[in-house]
């Protein structure tokens, strides 16, 4: 296939508008699987994406078409939708020329839809916009061109209207893709380069780097070179994907593949790098920004003898998900284990469902929190830990107020896509949680989007259940790293019968003190099995309690 007719292009969507469907629909036309009733979401290859309806991961699948006599080759890479996988997204992209923005007809814009419009927009990428379950009873695409127009200045005439699930205009997609997108610029006859932008790990044949070449041509025997690490590795296999594996003898300038090299650990396979032949180094492409854990929690295995099973589990898994962060960690009550770091719950989540599926193990996983920044004041301290601004990621390791002249906290840039009617609940509840209000805007007569500054802590736990319950789901959220800044953070220890538990600490706003002790009083009282003796459990800053709940001995009402 000459560069001309290669086309390299991802879909993005908000949660739920038919991604996968259409990729699945995609996959048929091209005759890349067979048409039956079986092809659901075939990208979506592991078991919890199946489960939980998400992608986790991105997958790519060669395509294969005919358009007015010329053969192409399309190169779809799916893309997760769920905001803690936003970087996964920036990954993806950075291999393609051009997206499809699919908008569910009934829906129309949600939260995800700008948060993934712009990442397109700055890469520079073709949009193409694509509304999608028209076959819907309720399905209004004349209001969502509308939308999309007023928004992101999308020409109403140049949205295509499709149904994913029944197949129709799945054709007009393929064909603007091929008119619209552009090719890859690259040359064949330049030296070797190719970005790392995804990898996987198999069992038997090692690490799988997915890569998209940017000149020159690859194939089993090369000696190639990480601008990385600097250490060397000879391709034992090239191949495309369809959505399996399938050997290739070539990969040229503008194709996206998979690369098989005798690399052991996905470590090895950093995602963002440049592999260049041996002996003729090129310009390292920019990589990504490395993913950063937004959302940390001690992981321990429940019983103290599954220690080395849970350590295997851990190591195989994140060679497969290099996003997750692991260091050794203990603690008195629960022996040996490990402090983890998520892109946010969800993923946290998935983790965790992925190491009881499949692994069979059982953990248990301490309340979440934020890396919050202290910049320390005590010299000592400074000295000790060769900085003068350190990250805490366990509330156990807080530095008293007395050593710090400033804590900081992340904060995140929140949209908030919504019915109208719902708008005076949200602004409480986005008061409640300390946000600060940036922008307000009608994108069609009903709907507004929302932008609030919001510390990172605030949403991590239960804010995306309260905005969908006090929208009765019709709220959606997404949201952006928006830095760092100064808050007035404290430690909150909770003590049983008078001693404090350290894996119960959290660090908690000042402002927040007693709503957070009273609120984990009264949770760990439901949660704590009712015992024969009287227990008192407190909260306390310091020395000062704040709040106190007592579990009663109470067999005889029973
Ligand atoms: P993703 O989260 O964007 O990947 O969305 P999926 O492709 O998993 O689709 C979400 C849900 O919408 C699934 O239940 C699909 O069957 C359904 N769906 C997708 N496309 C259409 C369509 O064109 N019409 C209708 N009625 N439902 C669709
Ligand atoms: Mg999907």
């Amino acid at each position: 296939y000459p560069v001309e007719s290669i086309r390299n292009f991802s879909i993005i969507a908000h949660v739920d508008h038919g991604k996968s469907t259409l990729a699945d629909r995609l996959l048929e036309i091209t005759g890349t699987i067979a048409k039956t009733d079986r092809n659901k979401q075939v990208l979506d290859k592991l078991q919890v994406e199946r489960e939980r309806g998400i992608t986790v991961k991105a997958q790519s699948a060669s395509l294969f078409y005919n358009y007015k006599g010329v053969n192409y080759l399309l190169n779809l890479i799916d893309t997760p939708g769920h905001v803690d996988f936003n970087y996964e997204v920036s990954r993806s992209l950075s291999a393609c020329q051009g997206v499809l923005l699919v908008v569910d007809a009934n829906e129309g814009i949600q939260a995800q839809t700008v948060a993934n419009f712009y990442l397109a927009f700055e890469a520079q990428l073709e949009i193409i916009p694509v509304i999608n379950k028209i076959d819907l009873k309720n399905a209004d695409p004349e209001r969502v061109e509308k939308q999309l127009e007023k928004l992101f200045d999308i020409p109403v005439d140049e949205c295509i209207r499709i149904s994913a699930k029944q197949g129709t205009n799945i054709e007009k997609v393929l064909e603007k893709v091929i008119e619209k997108i552009p090719p890859p610029q690259f040359n064949t006859t330049d030296p070797l380069k190719a970005l790392v932008f995804d990898s996987t790990f198999d069992h038997y044949r090692g690490v799988i780097a997915n890569i998209a070449i940017f000149g020159g041509e690859i194939q089993k025997g090369h000696k190639i070179v990480s601008a990385y690490s600097n250490k060397r590795y000879e391709v034992n296999e090239v191949g495309i994907l369809t959505p399996d594996e399938q050997p290739t003898h070539k990969l040229y300038a503008g194709q996206v593949g998979y690369l098989i090299a005798g690399m052991k650990e996905v470590t090895e396979a950093q995602i963002g790098d440049t592999l260049f032949m041996y002996k003729q180094p090129v310009e390292p492409l920019p990589g990504f920004k490395s993913a950063k854990p937004m959302v940390f929690a001690g992981m321990y295995p429940v019983d103290q003898t599954e220690y080395n099973n849970l350590k295997s589990a851990l190591e195989r898994l994140t060679l497969n998900d290099s996003s997750v962060t692991v260091h050794r960690d203990s603690s008195l009550a629960l022996g040996a284990g490990w402090r983890l770091g998520f892109l946010g719950l969800l993923h946290m989540e998935v983790f965790n469902q992925r190491l009881e599926q499949e692994y069979n193990t059982s953990v248990i996983l301490t309340a979440p929190t934020v890396p919050y920044k202290a910049v320390l004041s005590s010299a000592k301290l400074i000295k000790e830990y060769g900085n003068s601004e350190i990250t805490i990621i366990n509330p156990a390791q807080f530095p008293d107020k007395h050593s710090v002249s400033e804590y900081l906290e992340p904060t995140v840039l929140g949209t908030i896509v919504t019915p109208q009617e719902y708008i005076g609940k949200i602004i409480v509840l986005c008061q409640d949680r300390r946000a600060v209000q940036k922008e307000m805007l009608y994108i069609d007569e009903h709907r507004v989007m929302l932008k609030y500054l919001f510390p990172l802590n605030e949403i991590v736990v239960d804010f995306y259940d309260a905005l969908k319950s006090l929208s009765s789901g019709y709220a959606s959220f997404d949201y952006e790293d928006a830095g760092y800044q100064a808050a007035d953070l404290i430690k909150m220890d909770i003590l049983i019968n008078g001693n404090p538990i350290e894996e119960l600490a959290t660090i908690t706003h000042n402002d927040k003190a007693y709503a957070t002790g009273k609120f984990m009083c009264e949770r760990l009282k439901d949660a704590i099995p009712r015992q024969l003796f009287e227990i008192a459990i407190q909260a306390a800053i310091g020395k000062k309690i704040i709040a106190r709940e007592t579990m009663v001995e109470t067999l005889q009402e029973e």
